[in-house]
């Protein structure tokens, strides 16, 4: 793309390009709007993929997302979190709503740790240590996440107001921090497997999330 069409949305965030993402989902084709954004940092890239129907008016209230990246889950559907189950939910819950939209953080990996250090606290819970004590094992923060990109490009996009998909109240909070007026926060509660159970207990217990 040239520099010339780059275009500065307010400090720190720039929108670099709106363009269209079909995508199959359940057997259909499902054609979304796409927005991708770079932040300051050049590996703080954020997709936003806005769903909207001719049902949907200038007072329909948009159903958002804001999913982490996770390489093991969202790719390789890993067993031991529930990232590939919650982006399906949420992907299916904003395709079947007249206005939704998801943004997606890739380096947000590992609740904002990145790959490695999270195969490395992965490591430690095969010892038997739970997320949070792994992650303060090896000198990383519980979570690092960082919503301003995605807050911003939501505001950016219109989404002042939004029903947010989310078990984490954190995030909401963070939403709330940055103007945007989240009036509903919908769980994207999952069943777990032998293979998440502790994650996701240890998410609820010491976490406060309501998976
Ligand atoms: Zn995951």
């Amino acid at each position: 793309m040239r520099i010339s069409a780059l275009k500065a949305v307010e400090p720190g965030v720039l929108r670099v390009v709106a363009t269209v993402l079909p995508i199959e989902l359940e057997g259909e084709e499902v054609l979304l709007d796409a927005y991708a954004y770079q932040g300051d940092d050049a590996a703080e890239q954020l997709v936003v993929l806005v769903h909207r129907t001719a049902e949907a008016s200038e007072a329909t209230i948009p159903l958002v997302r804001i999913h982490s990246g996770c390489v093991t889950g969202d790719i390789f559907h890993s067993l031991r979190c529930d990232c590939h189950q919650q982006l399906q939910m949420a992907l299916r819950a904003i395709c079947a709503a007249p206005f939704g939209a998801l943004a997606y953080a890739p380096y947000q990996e590992g609740r904002g740790i990145g790959l490695f250090k999270k195969l490395q606290a992965y490591a430690l819970q095969d010892q038997g240590i739970d997320t949070i004590d792994a992650n303060i094992e090896i000198g990383a923060p519980v979570d690092a996440r960082d919503y301003t990109l995605a807050g911003r490009a939501l505001l950016e996009l219109g989404m002042n107001t939004v029903r947010l998909l989310s078990n984490n109240p954190l995030k909401q909070q963070a939403l709330r921090a940055l103007g945007i007026s989240v009036i509903e926060r919908v769980p994207l509660v999952v069943d777990p497997n032998p293979h998440n159970r502790r994650y996701l207990e240890t998410k609820r217990l010491r976490m406060a999330h309501d998976c």
